[in-house]
């Protein structure tokens, strides 16, 4: 069964970024996170799993209807998923320009997209698209005792207090 839940209200915000199969496949993992961590954002909830077809068919509910959903499905649960939920002022915009447009072969070279894929159908990583969605999927893919609400050292120096 699937269970939902919300975080916390904190005055920030959250998203959900996920490597899908190929990019764990490919060991992008630990460039994926670099790239996050380098951003100054703050990584609050972290696990390798095995997306099952009914948590999958919740996360994408928008495409389950799709002609190409079979793909996806196949494509997303071919193998381990690292899922990461990341914390920060407009982390979720800005973790979608991050990650570049869907289709590789569109995304710009310096967004995740653009510098390790080129199909669609294998473009390594997932981004929550808005602060609802990410708030839903959170609640997908992660107990509420898997995430932690922890103080980093740089927060004066990546964040002005006003
Ligand atoms: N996808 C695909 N073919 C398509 C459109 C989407 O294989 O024509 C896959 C792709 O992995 C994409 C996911 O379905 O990341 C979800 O699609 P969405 O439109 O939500 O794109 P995203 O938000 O991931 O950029």
């Amino acid at each position: 069964s699937i269970r939902r839940l919300s975080l916390p209200v904190r005055a920030t915000e959250h998203t959900l970024i996920a490597v899908k199969p190929d990019g764990v496949q490919r060991r992008l993992v630990g460039q994926i996170i670099h790239r996050f961590e380098q951003r100054g954002f703050k990584l609050v909830g972290l696990k390798m799993m095995q997306a099952s077809e009914d948590l999958l068919s919740e996360h994408y509910r928008e495409i389950v209807k799709k002609p190409f959903y079979p793909l996806v499905r196949a494509y997303m649960t071919a193998g381990p998923v690292i899922v990461m939920v990341w914390e920060g002022s407009n982390v979720v915009q800005s973790s979608r320009k991050m990650v570049g447009p869907t289709n590789g072969a569109e995304a710009q070279a310096g967004t995740i997209r653009g510098d390790f894929s080129f199909h669609v159908g294998r473009n390594v990583v997932h981004a929550s698209d808005s602060t609802e969605g990410a708030q839903r999927e959170i609640g997908l893919w992660f107990q509420e005792n898997e995430l932690l609400n922890w103080e980093s050292c740089d927060q004066d120096w990546t964040i002005e207090a006003n």
